[in-house]
């Protein structure tokens, strides 16, 4: 996934009640639903392209659901409910971005225990850059799906008027 990962995060939030733009859980799902990707940093300027940054631990689904199983149950144990809300909003929002990028692009997810990869459609390169085969293939509807209802949803509770 290219650009909805933010607005996924958003309908996450919201879709756990939470309409407040202030709300903890909500920037929790936000934060959550982008920060797999910043391990483009890394790709980038560190790696210099050499490894797909899905091959990363940063979009491994077992690391983020081991480390928020464990997270939860710790705070959990400690009776602190309003950051074990928060924790389920971040990992459920970390996983959905691995739901969202087996898609169109590969995810390892038994990494480390399996190197098997879950790509539910595999986009071909049509075109001379890479973006532009992406952004014309019929999966990014996905994203403009996603966007659409993300931003409908915030003018609902914006009372912002769409259509007369
Ligand atoms: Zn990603």
């Amino acid at each position: 996934m290219l650009t909805a990962h933010l607005p996924s995060g958003y309908l996450l939030g919201r879709l756990a009640g939470h309409n407040r733009s202030n709300s903890p859980v909500l920037i929790a799902a936000l934060i959550g639903a982008v920060l797999p990707d910043l391990d483009m940093l890394y790709f980038h300027f560190v790696d210099f392209g050499r490894t797909h940054h899905h091959m990363y631990i940063s979009h491994w689904p077992l690391a983020w659901l081991a480390l928020g199983l464990l997270t939860i149950a710790i705070l959990q144990l400690v009776r602190a409910a309003m950051l074990r809300n928060i924790a389920m909003a971040f990992f459920g929002a970390a996983l959905l971005h691995m739901c969202l990028d087996s898609v169109a692009a590969p995810i390892y997810w038994l990494m480390p225990l399996a190197q098997g990869r879950v790509e539910l459609v595999s986009v071909p390169a049509h075109y001379s850059h890479w973006i532009i085969s992406y952004a014309l293939h019929w999966t990014f509807a996905l994203e403009l799906t996603i966007w659409l209802a993300a931003i409908l949803l915030y003018a609902r509770r914006k009372k912002i008027p769409i259509a007369s």
